[in-house]
Order: structure tokens, then sequence, then C-alpha cells
């Protein structure tokens, strides 16, 4: 997967330091070291053996620290491994990240209570089950297995996760069989392989990537219709980070957006912001016209979007300056347009409303750039402009909500209707009112935070921008169907 290239080779600066067994495996050869038997189990398939590259020491530390690497530091509560060889990899992996490991079975294997899925497999069908008690809600989980061909064991395996509340942050792969079509079925999620093959020619991808140098893996990896928008939240009225940088007056059916829209490039992609409260910061929470900004993103193309807001902590530990990625909101707005179906009825899915590609791949740079972040957390939206009461604070308190804002809601949602990957990144200011310091709330702190969040989120966006190199998302999709 390009995701997958591109963030190995921005890792591969580093690891030389991090990582002292790199140099010595740099040239290894998977390919090499897979076994291939022809005719089984059955006339006509040709059989790739990992085996043999289990069976090798130095091959099989090199193929569990390489499946690992996308997920150092984002929390993985759980690695789902499938029968039978996706157990020993899901047992490493979940040892070196620091998880519990969980596992998908033929039907009849598992002793308590199950829930099941069909599949079709590449030469037979068969069902998986899972213990109905295996994950928990919302437990951050990646799933592994040996290869992909079809795809079949592998979509069922996501749809029992999810049945279950799990969040799928990423599956990870050895061999994909890309002639079978499996990983095109789940594109949508953060794919993570070693080596395609594509009808019996061998594309070793470990190879391509330590072979290219960075530019040019930028140039051939960044799509050319990837565009991204930035909405910018207060206290990034001048931002400017944008080359070729020109503005342009944009009118939608819904009326103007906030400000005017200004473009360019940051690394070659092609970038748009908007200012959500416009340059004069003179637009309040409640009289943004967010269907004139989300519109306009579509109207230039836009193809995901990272949208800042300035927030005040609800918790502890999230500290003034924190970054906080967000995955949830509650909404506690009253006066917003939420929907650009006028006169039909579109119920949007929003069970996960913000896009865990980019979620995935802010937070990693938020880790590579030093800056404090926090790899999800929960935002509730109110309608302002005044701040909560103690006891509405405390009340969001007690809903676990993480970080207060007044704009998130509805922008995720128009950008989830509009097929957007929408990504928030809440940047705390200040304790909520819920906090008892003794000090009285000083606004001289509050502007200088802001100013130091200002600098951090402009650093953070001119590295992850380029990073972006997915079209594919499940956010596209959930469009259809959602209009009755
Ligand atoms: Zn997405």
């Amino acid at each position: 997967m390009f995701f997958y290239t591109t963030y190995k080779q921005l890792q591969k600066v580093f690891s030389v330091i991090k990582f002292g067994y790199k140099n010595k495996n740099e040239n290894m050869d998977i390919d090499a070291k897979i076994r291939k038997i022809p005719n089984w189990p059955k006339e006509g398939v040709l059989f790739y053996d990992v085996t043999t590259l289990f069976e090798d020491k130095e091959a099989f530390h090199y193929v569990v620290d390489e499946l690992c690497r996308p997920y150092e530091n984002m929390q993985i509560d759980k690695v789902v491994g499938i029968d039978a060889r996706g157990f020993l990899l899901a047992s490493s992996m979940a040892y070196k990240l620091g998880a519990g490991v969980t596992i998908v079975r033929k039907k009849g294997k598992l002793p308590h209570k199950t829930i099941s899925r069909n599949y079709i497999l590449e030469y037979a069908s068969a069902t998986i089950e899972m213990h109905e008690d295996a994950i928990k809600n919302r437990e951050r989980v990646i799933v592994v297995d040996d290869l992909v061909a079809t795809g079949g064991t592998m979509t069922a395996t996501t749809e029992l996760v999810e049945q279950l509340g799990g969040i799928i942050l990423g599956i990870s792969w050895i061999v994909d069989l890309q002639f079978l079509g499996g990983s095109k079925k789940i594109s949508g999620y953060n794919c993570n392989y070693l080596i395609s093959y594509d009808n019996e020619e061998v594309e070793d991808k470990t190879q391509k990537y330590l072979n290219t140098d960075q530019s040019a893996l930028t140039e051939t990896t960044v799509s050319k219709q990837i565009k991204i928008g930035i909405i910018g939240g207060s206290g990034l009225e001048n931002l400017n980070i944008l080359e070729n940088k020109k503005q342009e007056k944009i009118n939608t059916p819904f009326g103007a957006p906030s400000d005017l829209v200004t473009t360019g490039r940051i690394s070659n992609v092609e970038v748009v912001i908007i200012t959500r409260h416009s340059r004069h910061h003179n637009i309040k929470p409640s009289d943004v016209n967010y269907r004139a900004n989300i519109w306009a993103m579509k109207e230039l193309d836009v193809t995901h979007i990272l949208a800042t807001t300035a927030c005040g902590s609800l918790k502890e530990d999230i500290k003034p300056g924190d970054f906080v990625i967000l995955d949830q909101f509650i909404d506690r707005t009253t006066k917003r347009a939420q929907t650009f179906y006028e006169g039909r009825v579109c119920h949007i899915p929003m069970a996960e409303p913000f896009c865990y590609k980019l979620r995935t791949l802010v937070y990693q740079t938020a880790q590579e750039l030093e800056i404090t972040a926090h790899p999800q957390g929960t935002a509730i939206t109110i309608e302002g402009p005044r701040f909560s009461t103690k006891a509405e604070s405390d009340l969001f308190r007690s809903w676990n909500a993480d970080i207060i804002n007044m704009t998130t809601v509805p922008e995720v949602v128009l950008a989830r209707e509009a097929g957007i990957c929408y990504q928030a990144i809440a940047m705390a200011t200040d304790y909520d009112c819920w906090r008892e310091t003794g000090d009285s709330v000083d606004i001289q702190q509050i502007l200088k935070v802001m100013k130091q969040n200002a600098n951090k989120i402009e650093k953070l966006l001119i590295e992850v921008i380029p990073k972006i190199n997915f079209t594919e998302c499940k956010c596209n999709k959930d469009i259809e169907g959602a209009v009755i």
C-alpha cells in the first residue's frame, strides 16, 4: 500500500537510530524465503507457504518488526490473528506492541459463545467464529494474517471485529495476491503488507522502497487527484504555509463561505484553506456558514479536510498546549443546519465521525515532531458563544468528554455527507471552568498558548499533508444509501 511505503520511507530516516537490526536486514529477500507449492490444496492453485519464512530466524524477526512498525505508539489494545498462520504473527506482534491477542477460528473450534460469518475462499467456502466477548467496545484493534487472496476471510473478520464494537486501526499481512483482488475489498482500511504478487510477477515492496530515494517516492505515490482542505480555527487567521498562493471568491447554493478561499501547494500537494471565523475573526460559531465552507471544498475537489479547533480541556491530563486528535463528538449545538439534504431525508451514519486513516497519520506525525498529542478524544460541541457553567462543565466531564469547543458539529457531519475524509485537531488552550485552581482565567496566558499552538500546528500540517496518499476510504462511502 502507498500508505505503508511512504510511512516506511519516512521512518527509514530514523530507523538506524531507533532500530539497530534494520541495516542488517535491509536486503531481506522475503520472496526467496517463501516456499511456492503448485497445485495445492487443489489443481491450479499455487500455494504460498510462509512456514519457511517463519522458520528462518532473521526473516521472522524482520517480518514481525516490519508489520509492527506502522503501529508503534498507537496504543493498540488487541491484535486479532486469523486461523492458523495469523496466530503466529498476532501473538508476536501483540507482545511487541504491548497489546492483547485474540483469535478468529474456523467453525466449531471455540468453546465459549461465538459470533460467526460465512465467506468464500479462493478454493472453498467456510465459516469463521470469534468469541462474543473477545473484543470490548471501542478497543483499538489491528487484524493480522499471513496472506490475503480473495479477501473473504479478512472481510469477514473485519465484520466480526466491528460487530463487537472494535475500532480497526489497521490490517497487516505479509503476502498480497494482488491478482485475486482481495486487498481492494479492504482498501477502505489502513492496509499494510510486505510483498505483492501480481500474476506470478514478483514485486517486492520492501526492496522497492529501500532502494528509492524519498523525493522520488513522494512524486510517484502522491496521486494527482488528492487535494487537501484546511479549515483554520481560532488562532490560525494568518495561516501562511502555502506556496504559489492565490485567493478566490467562491459562492455556493448555501451562500458564501466564511472568507476568500486560499489555494496553493505544500510540497507539491494541492491545498485549499478556508478560515472558519474569517481573517478578521468576526464570525461567531453559531453564524459560521458550515454548509458553504464544506460545499466550497467539495466544489474545489477537496478529498481530505484537516480542521483545527481551539478548545478547553475537560481532563487533567490534557494540558494547555496539548493536541487531541478527535475520534468522537457529543452534539450540544441547537441552531445549526446539519445537512445538505433539504426536503429529503439523509440518515448519514455517524458512529465513527472522523477519518481514522487521517487520524493515524496525524498522530504519527505529531509523535515524530515531538508534539504532545492524544491519539483519540471526545469533543463536546456547545452552541456558545458563552462558555459553560461549572455545572455544565462537571456534567460534560461525567459524560467522559475530553475537550469542549464550539465548531466541530456540524462541520464533521457535513464533510461526511460530502464524502470527504475529515479529521479535527483540537488544540487545548486552557482547562474549562471545572478545575478549582484558585486562579482566575489569565487571558494573556491563553493568548500565549494559542500562539504556541499555531506554530506547532503549522509544522504539523506541513509535515503531514505530503504523507496523505490514500483516496479510498470508508468516509467516502457512507453517503451511498443514506439518502431516502
Ligand atoms: Zn477517511
